[in-house]
């Protein structure tokens, strides 16, 4: 794969493939992360002299058409502040006054595409699509990491119309590389923190995790498929029986490869999924009926801190409890701040999910970790050693 310092972008017309699926409220942009992120490779793109044509998607439109609320304009004035250049919005990406302002773009100059995704043949991988959009320019730039594990028509399969220029962008390289340190090179001891409602959403990566770390630490909702698997009782605790066959593989790999496998001792059950319920702390293997885990408990919060604190490497991926109600947050944030601490001190952290992303938010942490990535299904799919399509078309 090559990367943008391998490439002559001189007078070229790139196709830059960027994640720019930002949230909207009121057709207000309410976190510009991924605009930002973008920027270095396009920056990048217009001081090595090219003319740039974004290509995007933002939200889940119909893929019949133009919808005013899933327009990219927004984006394009956004960049535009941010650029402090022009930025040209197209009306569509395959009519022939886009093919035409396309044409005329100079050096220097922007275009973005409309949402490539008010064409149905986008997510379907359509070639006759791809084939489209790769007539506009000369070069092809993937940056869009986040829907990497996606085989789009602007993502993946565009790719074959540029046999010899095809790039990776700065954003995607980044991802890449850190990932790669987790998979292939960590510093050791490494441990994997895995929350997150479901052990179902999460199986491969628990999996594939549970062969390369020395310390796997599971919380959150998932946890109680593995109390299930080990004889405890969850009392109305969110749980998978049909994963509790999964959940003791899993544990069998670790007990295999000599990795420490911890689960949250103590819980913090409620009586109602309600922030207000009645709270009390219990060993999580004997969770009453009536009562549901939200939270880890004191106990377990300690046992997990000092697992962290005697880590060089920490993968973190999914909430350890229902961070998103105040008396159910304080594993999440515990956890957190000592992930945050002890990259302070150099050890490597990457923060993953969009959960554990907005934890680290909150606590003002996201600068102390270390990688912080940018792609949350992209992401699980490549820590579960998958092939993402939009990386194997580079
Ligand atoms: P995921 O998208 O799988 O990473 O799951 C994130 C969600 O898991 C968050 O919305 C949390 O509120 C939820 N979650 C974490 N712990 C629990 C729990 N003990 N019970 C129910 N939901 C949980």
């Amino acid at each position: 794969m090559k990367i943008l310092t391998e490439g002559s972008f001189d007078g070229k017309k790139v196709l830059l493939r960027c994640e720019l699926n930002v949230p909207l409220k009121d057709g207000v942009i309410t976190d510009d992360t991924r605009i930002v992120e973008s920027l270095p490779t396009i920056k990048y793109l217009l001081e090595h002299n090219a003319a740039v044509i974004i290509m995007a998607h933002l939200g889940r439109p119909e893929g019949t058409g133009y919808e005013e609320a899933f327009s990219l304009a927004p984006v394009a004035e956004h960049l535009k502040s941010l650029l402090g250049r022009e930025v040209t919005l197209a009306g569509d990406c395959f009519g022939d006054k886009t093919a035409a302002q396309a044409e005329a773009l100079r050096s220097g100059e922007i275009l973005m595409l409309e949402n490539v995704r008010f064409v149905k043949g986008e997510t379907k991988g359509s070639e006759e699509f791809a084939e489209k959009l790769a007539s506009y320019g000369n070069v092809y730039v993937n940056d869009a990491f986040g829907t990497t594990h996606r085989a789009h028509s602007s993502t993946a399969i565009i790719a074959k119309f540029f046999p010899n220029d095809k790039y990776a962008g700065k954003l995607l390289e980044h991802e890449i590389v850190n990932l790669e340190k987790l998979l292939k090179t960590p510093a050791r001891p490494f441990t994997a923190i895995i929350g997150g409602s479901k052990v179902s959403s999460k199986i491969d990566v628990l999996k594939n995790m549970a062969e390369k770390v020395d310390n796997l630490i599971v919380g959150g909702g998932m946890a109680y498929t593995f109390i299930k698997a080990l004889g405890g009782t969850v009392g109305n605790s969110i749980h998978e029986d049909d994963k509790i066959d999964i959940a003791r593989e899993v544990m069998e790999v670790c007990k295999e490869k000599n990795v420490v496998f911890a689960l949250p001792e103590d819980t913090v059950v409620a009586d109602a999924f309600d922030n207000e319920a009645n709270r009390k702390t219990v060993p999580t293997m004997e969770i009453p009926d009536g009562w549901e885990g939200l939270d880890i408990g004191a106990a377990s919060i300690e046992k997990f801190k000092n697992i962290v604190r005697n880590s060089k490497t920490i993968l973190w991926n999914g909430p350890l409890g229902v961070f998103e109600m105040d008396n159910f947050a304080t594993g999440t944030l515990e956890i957190g701040k000592t992930v945050g601490e002890i990259s302070q001190q150099g050890a490597f952290s990457a923060v993953g999910g969009g959960d554990s992303i907005a934890a680290v938010k909150k606590l003002g942490i996201a600068s102390q970790i270390s990688y912080i990535s940018t792609g949350g299904g992209a992401m699980i799919e490549y820590l579960e050693g998958k092939t993402l399509p939009g990386i194997a078309a580079l």
